[in-house]
């Protein structure tokens, strides 16, 4: 203990003194010498390390300086962020493998196929990936990462020869660009010439939605297996073209905390992960404990964090033969601030990072062949694996939406996962697959266990505490069908051109144009019809007509009284057609088996004025997910209110408005509520999500029956307190409801039966009349993930939906996060339906 304190006492008297006196030497190895040509930070960016903190587009310019000037450094651009800011990647390595570098990959990759066996690891340079500061407001990563890319451009002697002779080192200078330029805008123009620790300053509490997520607001340490964002995209291509021996991810944690290095904690390591990988990380761990050690840096490892959830950085590259490592330090928020431990200041969070970004490739290079040989034997081994799977296939696809479908097939291109053609239609479980919606994947292949990972469902743990998301299977979250297969008599042509999809319009009509609601793009054709200012209506009944069946849902475009004559508006829905990938289909008569089309069982729809609340009280995830939605996939637009001024907005504007769930205590006050009730009472429709279902009922707006859970601690000690809690968290796991498809919340789903993404514990009881649950949870509804026996008895037959009348308006609820990052397509249809039918509810 006294030890402990002496340690600290050393530790801080050196910051603050490094403070006054900063310069780069206080980051940097001492008694060697420095490469005087090559730029130090503060020449090109204009202040010194840890001084401000660095814009994004000041790291950027200082990248390409350092590639310009060192022998060592290629940089290249891979794409742009949402806000157009380049997504760059430094190739770090001796002038002499940069010589060699594409044979060098090869070499590399050839390890990891069967001729890895004859390849020899003694000459072989190891290749490590790392990437800084995913969560823009956890800048000491990306700070770091300057004094790092100089050192390893400046340094000189023996030892910096033989490591840059030893590895390739991918340099990501920033995960993050969009976040960490609006976390640096934050902390720099709140900094004070004095500077000032007091935990109250305002430099120390950013502004809603802070820099942690993206442009759209989305936790980009979510997406490294769903792959649905630039950033991502443009890492993973990297990851699958080297297939890193090491992963690294520095991120920041609270500011009360020390330092966190990998292994997490042991009981919650993904059963698909092999031992020898933790084995592996811990003794990586070792030259990370040195190393601060040596500065004094107080650290901790094997707890809090985990490695169960392979869409976060540290834990994806572990399915893929790769060791990731997550790094936490204890944040300053800004430039300086009070902590238990002490002063914290910005550039001591930067020297960790400094330090053990060092020490890894320290590890790499003294581990190299061990590390090597991991990788060699992991996907010998999946081979291996692969070769005795008893299921031979996985067929997957939806005859009634073909985008949907390849939306999930492009998720496995990414990933470098072989996909074939279906041979022929076929019926598998009784659910009939066709070609062109459906692709068949086969288990023979060398990213086995990465299908294993995304495709498997598992609701049995070893423990019940979970850092994130319990469960991601991908096709239920596409809402597919789905079955795996023990023969390949399935498999045709391998897709090797892997190209988008079309839209078609089969012929001009005279009379009326039909498309079915199923397709995944339908919502973004209807908007653009009525934005058109065309006529369309909706079939509350299914029908046929000319030999082809239309469901419930279909919408109906007549070519007479419209504004556009018959060949404009053949030409527009051509168009409208191919951007939105859907098949619209001409018809000459009304006549029909079912609902003819001039019946009123058509509802005319109107254009939809749309408004969503956002800012302080907002949980910005969800509010964030909507406008990505609505913005990106169905190119809609959407109003975002923000909470600060919605006292004073003409709501009368709006058609519909979504309250995302609330977070935190701060939301609409007594004014606000009244404003929508009349609001709503006037004819508006009114969708809210999650913590909104409870908000709703006690503001009565709409009164809900929800299910109070009574559980006591029994046999529990305070030393079990925080794992009692922590168990009956529903951190996020995948349930199955039935369907009442003639309801208009429905529309544009084929089956009885539809998976749904929850994590949260609010549970409503169902409505007395049946026809007011749509959507119904069955009694066995637990199809992937964690959830405990006492919550599941509260969830058996709720329902996570429903519609309420308030005056001439609507109260939609939803207890399920429906738009759940990006990857949740299967039911982004539901917020449409309520947004385009809510109306009919
Ligand atoms: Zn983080």
């Amino acid at each position: 203990m006294k030890k402990t304190i002496l340690l600290l006492a050393m530790g801080l008297f050196q910051t603050i003194s490094a403070q006054e006196t900063l310069d780069l030497t206080y980051y940097l190895p001492q008694h060697i010498s420095y490469d005087t040509s090559i730029p130090k930070p503060a020449d090109i960016i204009g202040h010194e390390v840890g001084e401000w903190h660095v814009t994004h587009d000041k790291l950027l310019f200082y990248m390409q300086q350092l590639a310009q000037a060192s022998n060592r450094i290629s940089l290249e651009n891979r794409g742009a962020t949402f806000e157009g800011r380049p997504i760059v990647l430094l190739t770090i390595t001796s002038p002499k493998n940069h010589q060699n570098i594409e044979k060098i990959r090869q070499e590399h990759l050839a390890l990891t196929e069967s001729s890895g066996a004859s390849q020899s690891l003694e000459t072989m340079p190891i290749v490590v990936y790392q990437g800084f500061s995913i969560h823009g407001n956890e800048p000491s990563g990306a700070n770091a990462g300057l004094a790092y890319a100089y050192y390893l451009a400046a340094a000189q002697g023996r030892e910096i020869d033989e490591l840059l002779d030893s590895m390739i080192i991918l340099m990501d200078p920033s995960y993050n660009p969009d976040g960490l330029q609006r976390f640096a805008y934050w902390a720099n123009t709140n900094k004070s010439k004095q500077l000032n620790p007091d935990r109250n300053e305002r430099e120390y509490h950013e502004v809603w939605p802070g820099g942690r997520t993206n442009h759209y607001w989305f936790d980009m340490n979510r997406d490294w297996l769903p792959v649905q964002l630039p950033e991502s995209r443009a890492r993973i291509a990297s990851f699958h073209k080297w297939l890193p021996n090491i992963l690294t991810d520095h991120h920041e944690m609270g500011t009360n905390s020390t330092f966190f290095f990998q292994p997490g904690e042991p009981s919650r390591v993904h059963p698909l992960t092999p031992k020898l990988n933790q084995e592996l990380t811990a003794e990586i761990g070792t030259y990370h404990a040195k190393a601060l050690d040596k500065i004094g840096s107080l650290y901790y490892s094997e707890e809090n964090y985990d490695d169960y959830y392979y869409g976060k950085g540290s834990t994806f590259p572990d399915i893929n033969g790769s060791i990731g490592i997550l790094f936490e330090q204890g944040s300053s928020r800004g430039h300086i601030q009070e902590s238990e431990n002490g002063i914290l200041t910005f550039p001591f969070t930067i020297r960790n990072q400094f330090t053990t970004a060092l020490s890894t490739v320290e590890a790499a290079r003294n581990m190299r062949t061990k590390i090597l040989g991991y990788q060699r034997d992991f996907y010998a081994g999946a081979r291996n694996e692969a070769t005795k799977s008893s299921a031979k296939v996985i067929v997957f696809g939806d005859r009634k939406d073909a985008a949907k479908t390849w939306h999930l097939a492009e998720i496995l291109h990414r990933h470098k996962i072989k996909f074939h053609e279906l041979a022929r239609e076929t019926t598998i479980a009784g659910k009939s697959y066709e070609k062109g919606s459906s692709y068949v994947v086969p288990m023979n292949q060398k990213n086995h266990r990465l299908i294993k990972a995304m495709f498997e469902k598992r609701t049995s743990f070893t423990d019940s505490l979970f850092y994130d998301v319990s469960a991601w299977t991908f096709p239920l979250a596409f809402n597919l069908d789905y079955a795996e297969v023990n023969s390949t008599a399935h498999l045709g042509p391998e897709v090797t051109n892997f190209v988008p999809l079309s839209g078609t319009v089969d012929k001009k009509s005279s009379y009326a144009y039909l498309f079915e609601w199923h397709e995944y793009y339908t919502p973004k054709a209807l908007n653009k019809i009525l934005n058109k200012g065309l006529r369309a209506k909706v079939a509350k009944a299914p029908f046929s007509l000319g030999g082809k069946q239309y469901d419930y849902g279909t919408i109906m475009v007549p070519v007479q009284h419209q504004d556009l004559d018959a060949d404009a508006l053949h030409q527009f829905l051509m168009n409208v057609a191919q951007a939105s990938k859907i098949r619209v289909h001409a018809v000459s008569t009304g006549l029909t088996k079912g609902i003819d089309l001039g019946s009123n069982d058509f509802d005319p729809l109107t254009r939809q004025k749309v408004g969503i609340l956002v800012g302080d009280g907002v949980r910005s995830y969800d509010a964030g997910e909507i406008w990505h939605l609505f913005d990106t996939r169905y190119d809609m637009k959407i109003t975002k209110i923000d909470t600060k001024y919605f006292n004073t907005v003409d709501l009368s504007r709006y058609t519909d408005l979504i309250l995302p769930a609330s977070q935190g205590n701060t939301f609409l006050d007594a004014t606000g509520v009244d404003k929508l009730k009349t609001w709503v009472k006037n004819g508006g429709t009114l969708i809210g999500y999650r913590t909104m279902a409870e908000w709703f009922h006690k503001q009565e707006v709409v009164k809900l029956n929800l299910k109070k859970d009574s559980l006591v601690a029994k046999n529990v000690s305070f030393g079990q307190k925080s794992d009692f809690k922590g168990a009956q968290v529903t951190g996020g796991a995948i349930f199955e409801a039935k369907l009442d498809r003639s309801h208009p919340i429905n529309y544009g789903y084929k089956s009885d039966k539809l998976a749904l993404f929850r994590n949260t514990n609010i549970y409503i009881e169902p409505d007395k009349n049946s026809y007011n649950n749509p959507i119904q949870y069955t009694n066995s509804p637990l199809q992937s993930g964690y959830i405990s026996e006492e919550k599941l008895s509260l969830l058996k037959n709720s329902v996570p939906f429903q519609a309420r009348q308030l005056g001439k308006g609507k109260v939609l609820v939803f207890t399920d996060n429906t738009n759940f990052r990006a990857f949740w397509y299967g039911t982004n249809k539901l917020l449409m339906n309520a947004i385009f039918f809510g109306k009919m509810m």
